[in-house]
């Protein structure tokens, strides 16, 4: 998969992706992660890709030209590549507190792509011109605002590399997490069996592989439960389940 990030602040993306997991991923060759520099593409003598918006208003916004040539580099660079193949228009997000709330089902959604382009704001944001022009999806990490999109591209370049075949050494860690069928992991333990007078739960040391998924199955019902019962309404749960559920968020009491 190839991520391009078109930013003011390349340094800043690479030296968070190039290190752990994303960046032996890189080394692999299982991912590419390119940070395109927006500055690169300024087209003015000062080298500045910001000005003052139009009607008034704190602060600067960042220019259409320069982040549309930014834009359009990638899309050469991704159409050479693809040389005789289909003429596919990559994904482009632009991350926004406008946009939608980002997920692990966006995330698995994502890992499909085969090219992905991430558009991070500065300032007060972009143009809105060119951002009608290029921009496919429009997403958020949060109901709070940054001060730049850099951190939201690594958020969701972070979250969308693990869930690409190969990158996760052990894919089975990628397949029953937080979220899957909308119930949190249930809780792990590590050597050694007794820490601070905490016992291991007896069941994970049975060696009975049956006891342990289905201990683990009501741990996470269990776990959700208490941490975040919103999730719970989208599960698909046993009447078992929906019982347990109920007696730990104290429903029943009712
Ligand atoms: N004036 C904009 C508004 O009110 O929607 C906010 C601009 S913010 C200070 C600058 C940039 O940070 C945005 O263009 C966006 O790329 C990024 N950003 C800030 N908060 C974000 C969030 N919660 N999720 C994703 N990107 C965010």
């Amino acid at each position: 998969m190839h991520f391009h990030i078109l930013t003011l602040f390349p340094e800043m993306v690479m030296s968070g992706l190039e290190t752990s997991i994303t960046g032996r991923a890189i080394k692999n060759g299982l991912l590419s992660i390119e940070a395109v520099n927006i500055r690169d593409y300024a087209f003015n003598k000062h080298n500045s890709v910001d000005d003052y918006p139009y009607g008034g208003g704190a602060g600067m916004l960042m220019q259409a030209e320069p982040v549309y040539l930014a834009y359009r580099s990638v899309e050469e660079q991704i159409a050479g590549r693809r040389a005789g193949g289909e003429e596919k228009k990559p994904r482009v997000v632009y991350l926004s507190p406008q946009g939608r709330t980002f997920s692990q089902e966006m995330a698995q959604e994502l890992a499909l792509e085969e090219d992905l382009v991430l558009l991070c704001g500065h300032y007060e944001g972009i143009d809105e011109r060119v951002l009608e022009e290029i921009v496919t999806d429009y997403v958020s990490i949060g109901d709070y605002v940054l001060t730049g999109g850099e951190l939201p591209a690594m958020v969701m370049v972070d979250a969308i590399s693990r869930l690409v075949p190969g990158v996760l050494h052990n894919d089975v860690s990628a397949e029953f997490e937080s979220f899957q069928d909308n119930l949190l992991e249930y809780p792990q333990y590590s050597r050694p069996e007794v820490w601070h007078d905490k016992q291991v739960p007896p069941v994970l040391l049975s060696g009975h592989h049956a006891n342990i998924e289905k201990w683990r199955r009501e741990q996470s019902v269990i776990r959700t439960a208490k941490r975040r019962p919103d999730l719970l309404e989208k599960a698909q749960l046993t009447e078992e389940e929906k019982r347990l559920a109920r007696e730990v968020t104290g429903e029943e009491d009712a």
